[in-house]
């Protein structure tokens, strides 16, 4: 199910949505037109018995304590679904309000068992008989409720936590998360797509179909990360180190290569396109720096991941020796793995993976610092963020006067079963759903249709030749 439209086409839906003279007619358009049903939203509806025709709309400003009535976290819990081979984790939040309740993304695709007890039997007590307006206090409190913090796992519960508090927020204001943060800066959420191919000509065939698809932005990648097919038979596996499945890469062929890579595909499809590449660490620093100075020449729009979180005192060296724009921290979790980075100028895009750092409470902090030190934003958004997840990205992307670049993703018919009311991509551009919160929702049935595979998640052991691990 898609559901984009154009802002004039559903600002006037919302108009009569919202008015006090809406009937149940525009009502039941309004929902058909954002693509839902009255039973995928039924915080739009109170006291309906026999669907929507009887339904009556909960007036935003006459809900909960504005009625003099506090309106209360009853039950927090998690929900794992995989219905496109990654183990999603939303958390939902339900209220003392019927009907009114809010989602968020937890996702932690390696260790999603881990997430869904650190709601179920931590946040969910933690969070009982809390008033659902104070967001910002429940973060706090929540975030130090365990003492420790700041790390995987605890910070993806918390996330998730967050996020259905704004949904909440945005259901009872009646507007999307996006107005809240302060209204949109730009009418949609410019991505970059993923092309890729084990040969330059068949990467150019695809950069090539996604031109064509509207994206602007393509990120490019010589086979898989790290290029490993260009790497020899690996002689830990003929010395019987490590599993015969253990993955094999070497710097130096990798590192030859990514510079005829995009010699080759400017060449081939124009200097119009914007191109990216992920490193996604894998390579000794010296060596990324070396490369990122070749790549200069042809102009990438962004280079990722050039080194692992543990070499973050290195970038300060890459900026003195090269223009190449940099994207950074997928892989962080901590604010003080940031703060340096962008204070000190030595990185372009902060590309966090936001319900690894804690929520959009969080997240729209970072992107305040990054305004005022010229760093941009590209959020992670691989297939492991749920739907409500890139909803986040999204609206906080339309609200933010720093966005760069949002990486798009596609999702399957199941998944927009299971999630009515996804973000849509259409000529390289992302739109939101414009109902209230972050107009995405979740329907438990369908969720429980793709339970989470019995296999570990464990991200696959890389090696060099002689076996050493290579962080991935
Ligand atoms: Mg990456």
């Amino acid at each position: 199910m898609t559901t984009s439209k154009s802002k004039h086409e559903v600002s006037e839906f919302l108009t009569q949505t919202m008015s006090h003279n809406s009937n149940n007619t525009s009502r039941r358009e309004w929902l058909k037109h954002i693509g839902l049903s009255a039973a995928t939203v039924p915080w739009l509806v109170k006291g309906a018995s026999s669907g929507l025709a009887e339904a009556q709309e909960i007036n935003p400003v006459q809900m909960g304590e504005s009625r003099g009535e506090k309106i209360t976290i009853t039950r927090v819990k998690a929900i794992l679904t995989c219905p496109q081979g990654q183990r999603l984790c939303v958390v939902k939040v339900e209220t003392s309000e019927p009907g009114l309740y809010g989602i968020g993304c937890a996702t932690f695709n390696q260790r999603a068992r881990p997430v869904a007890v650190a709601v179920d039997e931590f946040l969910d007590p933690f969070a009982r008989g809390r008033s659902v307006d104070t967001i910002e206090d429940l973060w706090q409190n929540a975030y130090t409720s365990s003492y420790w913090r700041n790390g995987p796992v605890l910070n993806n519960a918390l996330s998730g936590f967050d996020q259905a508090l704004w949904d909440i927020k945005g259901k009872r204001a009646g507007m999307p998360v996006y107005q809240l943060l302060g209204g949109k800066c730009r009418f949609a959420v410019d991505c970059y797509s993923h092309a890729s191919g084990r040969s330059l000509e068949a990467l150019e065939e695809s950069v090539l179909r996604k031109m064509e698809e509207g994206f602007r932005h393509v990120r490019i990648q010589l086979g898989g990360y790290g290029s490993p097919q260009l790497s020899r038979q690996p002689e830990f596996k003929n010395a019987g180190f490590g599993l015969e499945t253990d993955g094999h890469m070497d710097a130096r062929p990798y590192v030859q290569m990514t510079p005829k890579m995009f010699e080759h595909i400017r060449n081939k499809c124009g200097d119009e396109v914007e191109l990216l590449h992920d490193v996604h660490e894998r390579i000794p620093p010296i060596l990324a720096i070396q490369m990122l100075k070749e790549l200069e020449q042809y102009h990438p729009f962004f280079v990722e991941d050039p080194l692992s979180p543990e070499q973050n005192g290195y970038f300060k060296w890459i900026r003195q020796q090269t223009s190449v724009p940099i994207a950074m921290g997928e892989l962080f979790n901590n604010p003080h793995e940031w703060v340096d980075l962008i204070t000190n100028r030595w990185i372009d895009f902060i590309r966090v993976h936001i319900s690894q750092i804690g929520g959009l409470t969080p997240a729209r902090k970072l992107a305040a610092l990054g305004e005022w030190f010229g760093v941009r934003t590209a959020w992670h958004g691989p297939a492991d963020v749920s739907p409500v997840g890139h909803a986040a990205n999204a609206h906080l992307d339309l609200a933010i006067s720093n966005f760069g670049i949002q990486e798009a993703v596609y999702f399957r018919d199941a998944t927009q079963e299971i999630f009515p009311g996804c973000p849509s991509v259409k000529n390289g551009f992302m739109y939101v759903n414009e109902a209230p919160g972050w107009g995405v929702d979740l329907n438990e049935e369908e969720a429980k249709k793709y339970p989470r595979p019995d296999d570990s998640g464990y991200w696959r052991p890389i090696r060099r030749n002689d076996g050493t691990a290579v962080r991935p």
